[in-house]
């Protein structure tokens, strides 16, 4: 087998590198993601090459290559060549920018024909490391998908860890494939015989299942997920006739009930019938060990149904979460009359003493103003209020709105002005589903009452509840009967005693 290729979300390296992906981030909740080109001409009538075109400016590929993950980048002029020939040049350029070829066939330009990038006046994005976390928030929906606070929650109660071997259904938009297969990562198998981690995916849906196959490769995990297009009510989730002999099984179906029955160590029917096996079907799970399952369903009735078919299989410790996540911004506000009553300050007194301190100065300022009026001629009136107005009673610079000049929160260095705030996101995404757990222990055979007796020892114990030991219960047997004969021969003696 050829060595694979590593995937950016597992092994990304230090710098970005062409054909990888890599996810622009535009705002706090604004990611895109990226395939780096390397261009050898224009593209797409851009004379730079492939180029990003966002809100915040245009970023030929160029400029987003060989550096460190991470890293902000700067917006550049770009070069449209015969698209930009339409607009007036000097609206975008300044005298660096590039002039574009004037051949109109741009697209198929050489080497020595890529622009080089100017950079832009304004604009940066940061270019970050592809991580399931980046992705789920930014990977095309073809579905609903589970989201982070949920599938952090569900990998580590269902196990999942380097070297597991997770059955996942169905793949939808791949969100909770990314995060699995980063959990059970454990390198890359050298040969098809090899045991590493593994997700096995399966997905009914044509198109999706195509989508999918065609993302697992372009992000370099398909040492790591194996996906099939399946129906799993009807069909089961053996791979080539074979176990993927998994110990944790995540399921994200409409009718989860209907595929449990697959998820058993014997061949039965829905309903628990144990059905008659030719030796051809083959227990997905792994024989030896415990396996977690999670289902995840949006509405109680699935849940019911779910739990119901779990207790018929044997499933044990099922219980149900639902994860409720809220996110708080925290900020620093300021608060308070002497700021400028611009977006983000609020003018309003901070406190009581900066009411009462503004509530004087508007009193002192009327009666200044009262006083000023009374000993000037009438024309001066106006002028007089003005000289109120442009400063201070004192003669000192204009005051702020409440009358007062510099505060003490001036002085402090901006970033440390005001109070620390904290608010939840307006729109708090409540409910996404209901998530079931159960576990399916090993079956208990003769082979594994002996390898447990020959481990944990028992029967040779004295003197215990339980004691099986025929020796050791003859010992007590006469250890019993001295002592009742001893007893009785105090007794016999006392008697005697107390007659004579
Ligand atoms: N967990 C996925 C994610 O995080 O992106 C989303 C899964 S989506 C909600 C449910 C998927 O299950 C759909 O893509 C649907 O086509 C697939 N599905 C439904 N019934 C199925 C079946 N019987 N066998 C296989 N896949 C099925």
């Amino acid at each position: 087998m050829a060595a694979s290729k590593a995937s950016p979300f597992l092994e990304p390296g230090l710098k970005t590198a062409p054909n990888t992906l890599a996810i622009a981030s535009l705002s706090r909740d604004n990611f895109q993601p990226l395939t780096l080109e390397q261009s050898i001409g224009a593209v797409d009538g851009y004379a730079e090459g492939a180029t990003l075109n966002t809100r915040f400016g245009s970023f030929p590929h160029s400029t987003l290559l060989d550096i460190p993950w991470g890293s902000q980048v700067r917006a550049s002029v770009v070069d449209t060549g015969s698209r930009g020939r339409k607009r007036r040049r000097d609206e975008v350029e300044s005298e660096d920018t590039p002039i574009p070829s004037q051949d109109e066939g741009d697209d198929k330009a050489t080497p020595s024909s890529l622009a080089k990038a100017v950079v832009a006046s304004s604009g940066f994005i940061y270019i970050l490391r592809p991580t399931p976390e980046l992705w789920t928030s930014s990977l095309p929906h073809r579905t609903q998908v589970v989201y982070t606070p949920d599938y952090s929650y569900i990998l580590q109660r269902i196990r999942a860890r380097p070297g597991s071997r997770i059955i996942e259904a169905g793949a939808g938009s791949g969100s909770f494939t990314h995060a699995s297969a980063r959990a059970v990562y454990s390198g890359y198998p050298r040969n098809a015989a090899e045991k590493k981690g593994k997700v096995f995916s399966f997905e009914f849906h044509e198109p999706r299942y195509e989508k999918m196959q065609e993302e697992i490769k372009n992000h370099s995990l398909e040492g790591i997920v194996h996906i099939t297009h399946r129906d799993v009510y009807r069909d089961g989730f053996s791979i080539d006739g074979k176990s993927p002999e998994a110990t944790a099984v995540f399921l994200d179906l409409p009718a989860p009930w209907e595929a449990l029955h697959h998820l058993s160590r014997r061949k039965i029917q829905k309903g628990g019938k144990e059905d008659e096996n030719d030796g051809s079907w083959e227990s997905p799970l792994d024989p030896k060990q415990s396996v977690y399952i999670c289902t995840f369903s949006p509405c109680i009735e699935q849940v019911t149904r779910t739990v119901t078919e779990m207790r018929t299989l044997g499933w044990t410790d099922i219980d149900m979460v639902e994860i409720a996540h809220k996110r708080f911004t925290v900020m620093r506000e300021r608060v308070g009359v002497s700021l400028p009553s611009e977006r983000g300050f609020n003018p309003t007194p901070a406190d009581v003493n900066e009411a009462v301190k503004k509530l004087k100065s508007d009193i002192r300022r009327t009666l200044e103003f009262h006083k000023a009026q009374q000993s000037r001629p009438d024309s001066e009136v106006s002028d007089s209020k003005m000289d109120i107005d442009e400063q201070a009673p004192n003669g000192s610079p204009k005051p702020t709105p409440n009358g007062e000049g510099a505060t003490e929160a001036d002085e402090e260095p901006t970033f440390l002005q005001g109070r620390i705030v904290h608010r939840t996101e307006t729109e708090l995404k409540t409910h996404t589903s209901y998530l079931v757990f159960a576990i399916l222990p090993p079956e208990w055979d003769e082979e594994a009452e002996a390898a447990a007796l020959a481990k944990w020892p028992c029967g040779k114990e004295s003197k215990t509840i339980g004691n099986i030991d025929k020796q050791a219960r003859k010992q007590e047997k006469r250890e019993m009967l001295a002592s009742k004969k001893k007893k009785k021969r105090v007794d016999d003696t006392q008697a005697s005693t107390s007659k004579s």
